[in-house]
């Protein structure tokens, strides 16, 4: 069973979006697990604290190393070494599909959600955590973040999506956007009473012309929002 242990100060986030659809149905047909850990429940003695003011200054607050090395401590025992220890962060490496790939081939991964102004540096590199973000902005929380990464992983498991086949055509494989995607009805009378019709290709029972119109909307539409996907898959090749 693949696992995903998440440390956060607010476990009532979850399992969030993460309940739900597919990725919720096998959540509950056991092909991975969701367990939660609470910073709180290793905060420092009196008042709990998981938090305190940065050194040097500045607004925020910053999470303890201490408190974060506990937590991580607690689940690290029925887990293997090997386990990733990711950290999602805004100054982390970008997410992208392939790192999708590679955790869902793992037996798990133990996601930190950090809050405030993030995390005391010094135990993000002690513990070895890869740092990982899910784009160019700031959230509030990395909760949201890890719920992106866990159900980015979780759909890819063998035994989730019913299509293994529909994950190798979707965007992002060989670097290129998926397809423009059409269903009934073949003729869409829209609120205005204007016709919109299905390309007749797709409805012509052509396979070998269809895949062809498909390559051809994929580069078509990867060199209008992501030209820098077509440079990358260049560089792959050559
Ligand atoms: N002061 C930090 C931002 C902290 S935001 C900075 O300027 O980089 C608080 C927490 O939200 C972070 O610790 C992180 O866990 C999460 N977070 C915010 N934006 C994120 C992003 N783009 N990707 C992943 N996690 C993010």
């Amino acid at each position: 069973m693949w696992k995903a242990k998440i440390i956060t100060a607010y476990p009532d986030i979850f399992p969030g979006v993460l309940g739900h659809s597919i990725i919720g149905k096998a959540l509950k047909e056991n092909i991975w697990s969701l367990d939660t850990i609470n910073l709180h429940d290793f905060g420092c003695k009196e008042r709990n604290n998981i938090d305190d003011s940065p050194f040097g200054g500045g607004p925020g607050m910053v999470i303890r190393p201490d408190v974060v090395e506990k937590a991580v401590m607690s689940v690290l025992d029925d887990l293997e070494t090997k386990t990733p220890l990711i950290y999602m962060t805004p100054s982390g490496k970008s997410l992208e599909q392939q790192d999708l790939v590679n955790f869902s081939q793992k037996k798990g991964i133990i996601v930190l959600c950090g809050r405030f102004e993030g995390i005391d540096s010094r135990v993000i590199d002690n513990l070895g955590f890869e740092q990982i973000s899910i784009g160019d902005y700031v959230l509030s929380g990395g909760e949201v973040a890890a719920q992106v990464l866990v159900e980015g992983c979780v759909r890819l498991l063998p035994e989730v999506l019913g299509h293994s086949k529909s994950v190798l055509e979707e965007s992002f494989s060989e670097n290129l956007l998926e397809y423009p995607q059409y269903t009934r009805p073949k003729v869409w009378v829209d609120q205005h009473g204007n016709e919109h019709h299905v390309p007749d290709i797709l409805i012509s029972g052509h396979h070998e012309k269809i895949k062809q119109w498909r390559k051809n909307k994929s580069a078509e539409v990867t060199k209008k929002y992501r030209p820098d996907l077509l440079q990358k898959s260049k560089k792959v090749r050559n």
